[in-house]
């Protein structure tokens, strides 16, 4: 019998189209002789619908963003069957016609309202099985001061920050520790998005208040100069054994003002990564070994992304974790997978065969 998986695709952040062009690569790569897709987009008001994955545009391609729309007139609503748990798409639109069951859900979703717990909990209270990491480690994952925190407790080198929660301002103490430039992110978003280096504190407000459009807490961190930018995947053992790890590969194409911005991400035409950068001696068994103790320690399940910054004495900093990094078969995790010889459909089957295997319930 085939694996019914829900893709899901779209959502309520800042990261929509990202996540469009993610999901759009994972149901064209699932094998149709495994698993039968049911596509459920969210659009970026929080509807969730029923998509058309021929009709959708939902590439990224030629500057253009892609995104969901209500067009199908199809609403979906999850709901937990008694007799079968596994029931999750209901078409609402025509009353209470069943439109589908799945087996696993794959949130192909980044940033708040799909990458941060928030929807990994209403598959839990609904009883179904789903790809990625559960609610507390998506949760963490996705917000950076409480990643910073954890990981700063089990002695992971992370670099220096102040949290600004709403109404709060940078002190005057806190900039001299600082120091120019600094980096002003939202706390739990994604793709570069909000996020402004700040070279004059004259500009500070401005970056905050850009952040806070996104998140109302905001992180200023000290800018690391003079480093290389390291990213690992990480996907779980089949067999239960220890996670993997990619090789690091590398960000070279840094963006307009030389950080990795939005459009060094999506828009650049050329791939921002290099899958063989030559290392100094021991870097890329240290940030691998790293890598797995970041997604150990946070819990994560089935797959993330360790982005690090290597220092020029060698040291390894770890900036963030990505618990459902960008997805398309041109992303980085999916192409360092490749060239470890786990190819894109190969890589997504896994993942789906994981969770269903796994099934609903705490972890
Ligand atoms: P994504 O989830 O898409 O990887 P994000 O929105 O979570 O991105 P970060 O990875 O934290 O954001 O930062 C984006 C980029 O900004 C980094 O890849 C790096 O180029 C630059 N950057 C972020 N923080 C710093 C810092 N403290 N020092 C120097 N560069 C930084
Ligand atoms: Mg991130
Ligand atoms: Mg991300
Ligand atoms: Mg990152």
């Amino acid at each position: 019998k085939k694996i019914r998986v829900a893709v899901v695709l779209g959502g309520r952040s800042v990261e929509h189209a990202v996540s469009c062009a993610s999901g759009d690569g994972v149901m064209n790569a699932l094998d149709a002789g495994e698993f039968e897709v049911v596509p459920v987009g969210i659009t970026q008001e929080g509807q969730w619908v029923s998509v058309d994955p021929d009709a959708a545009k939902l590439a990224i391609g030629d500057g253009q963003l892609p995104q969901i729309t209500a067009d199908s007139g199809l609403s979906v609503a999850v709901a937990q069957n008694p007799e079968a748990p596994r029931l999750l798409v209901t078409d609402t639109a025509g009353g209470t016609s069943v439109l589908a069951e799945v087996d696993v859900v794959f949130p192909v979703l980044h940033g708040a309202y799909g990458e941060d717990g928030t929807l990994q909990g209403l598959l839990d209270m609904a009883g179904l099985a789903y790809v990625g990491s559960g609610v507390l480690s998506s949760a963490v994952a996705m917000d950076k001061e409480f990643t910073k925190r954890l990981l700063a407790a089990d002695g992971i080198p992370v670099g220096d920050y102040v949290v600004l929660r709403a109404g709060r301002e940078l002190t005057a103490d806190e900039r001299d520790r600082l120091g120019l430039p600094v980096f002003v992110k939202p706390a739990r978003a994604g793709s570069s998005l909000g996020i402004t280096r700040v070279t004059d504190w004259a500009d500070l407000p401005d970056a905050v208040e850009a952040a806070r459009r996104i998140d109302p807490k905001v992180l200023v961190e000290a800018a690391l100069t003079d480093v290389r930018e390291l990213e690992c995947g990480v996907l779980a053992d089949e067999d239960g054994g220890p996670p993997q790890t990619t090789p690091p590969f590398e960000v070279l194409e840094a963006g307009a003002e030389g950080w990795f911005d939005f459009d060094a991400k999506y828009l650049a035409g050329e791939s921002p990564y290099d899958f063989a950068p030559e290392l100094p001696p021991g870097v890329a068994e240290r940030a691998r070994e790293l890598a797995v103790r970041v997604f150990t320690l946070l819990d994560c399940s089935d797959l993330a992304r360790v982005d690090f910054f290597l220092r020029e004495d060698g040291e390894l900093l770890v900036n963030e974790i990505n618990t459902m990094p960008g997805l398309t078969p041109k992303s980085a995790v999916p192409q360092a997978w490749a060239e470890a010889g786990v190819d894109y459909p190969a890589l997504v089957g896994r993942l789906v065969r994981m969770a269903a295997r796994r099934g609903p319930g705490l972890r």
